[in-house]
């Protein structure tokens, strides 16, 4: 998943604390192998290279990620859209690559998330024409990250922290105390625009500062508006607090491509969800739950 995992918890029992840790870990790699686009031959490249002849069987795993994608998709008015993937991977940030206008044009039919179709029966997918690609890096960080607690919670551990790059899950609270969560600010490395006291929830960030390069003064980074093929320019982070991480990833990444108004729209209209904008100008917005720092 091309990031840092950070794994805290507690346990009165030194053996169960380290295999708990373990798991976590191998639960990460499992989630990588099956969902990266990296590996020609994992799953999702197979996904993508055939799922326009045929629909292509694939693990459960894939499946509810995939659906909860669309799902996501729907909510937003594809504003969240796996399918970004299709014009996304013409885009090297390490290499400082991205297409030109006639490639991106060409490519941006591909991006539909209607052209995507899961079958529960088969356990397969189908694109319904050529040219589609799907990239699972918007959401399945987040879905890791809740898998992993998951398997927490099974062994028995009640107070953890799972984080993911950008994608954090607590269970529990921290013995007593609220796990203290920072937003950092998307200009500067090491500070904060503001510190949540959080127990029992998730909290996502995506930031355009993550991946990216600058050419001519512009920056080019990671999170597409899958309508233009072009990098988001409204805000500058926008974070999501919410019940578990698959849904606050892909919401994060969501309200980064609407920007504050729209964004924030769609976070009230969702029960137990929260939002932090950073704007394109480094103004802080808070949803109306969270009450902003004095
Ligand atoms: P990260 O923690 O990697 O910054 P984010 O949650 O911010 O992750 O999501 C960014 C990733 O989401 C991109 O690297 C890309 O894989 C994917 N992505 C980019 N644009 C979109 C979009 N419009 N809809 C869904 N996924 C997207
Ligand atoms: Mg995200």
């Amino acid at each position: 998943m091309g990031t840092r995992v950070a794994v805290e918890l507690w346990s009165e029992d030194a053996a169960l604390a380290e295999r708990a840790m373990g798991a976590v870990i191998a639960e990460m790699r499992r989630t990588d192998e099956l969902m990266s686009t990296y590996k020609p031959e994992s799953q999702l490249s197979q996904v993508n290279s055939h799922a326009h002849e045929r629909p292509v069987e694939v693990d459960a795993d894939i499946l509810s990620v995939v659906e909860r994608g669309l799902e996501m998709s729907r909510l937003s008015g594809g504003a969240f859209d796996i399918t970004y993937a299709s014009v996304g991977y013409l885009y090297d940030y390490r290499a400082h690559q991205r297409p030109t206008e006639a490639a991106i044009a060409a490519a941006l039919p591909g991006v539909d998330y209607r052209q995507v179709v899961v079958d529960r029966e088969t356990r397969s997918i189908r694109f319904l024409r050529e040219g589609v690609r799907i990239d699972l890096g918007g959401i399945a960080k987040g879905y890791a990250v809740d898998r992993s607690i998951e398997k927490l919670r099974e062994l028995g551990i009640r107070h953890a922290m799972v984080n993911a790059g950008g994608d954090t899950r607590l269970l529990g609270d921290r013995r007593g105390k609220p796990w203290i969560v920072g937003i950092r600010d998307p200009r500067a490395e090491g500070r904060m625009v503001t510190r949540l006291p959080l127990a029992d929830e998730a909290i996502s960030t995506s930031g355009d500062y993550e991946r990216y390069f600058e050419e001519d003064g512009v920056r080019y980074h990671h999170i597409l508006v899958p309508g233009t093929g072009r990098s988001a320019r409204a805000v500058r982070s926008a974070t999501v607090l919410g019940p578990d991480a698959t849904l606050t990833d892909a919401l994060s990444t969501t309200v980064f491509v609407l920007g504050v108004e729209r964004g924030m729209e769609l976070v009230a209209r969702m029960p137990g969800v929260e939002a932090v904008v950073v704007d394109a100008e480094g103004r802080i917005f808070y949803s109306d739950g969270l009450t902003p720092p004095q």
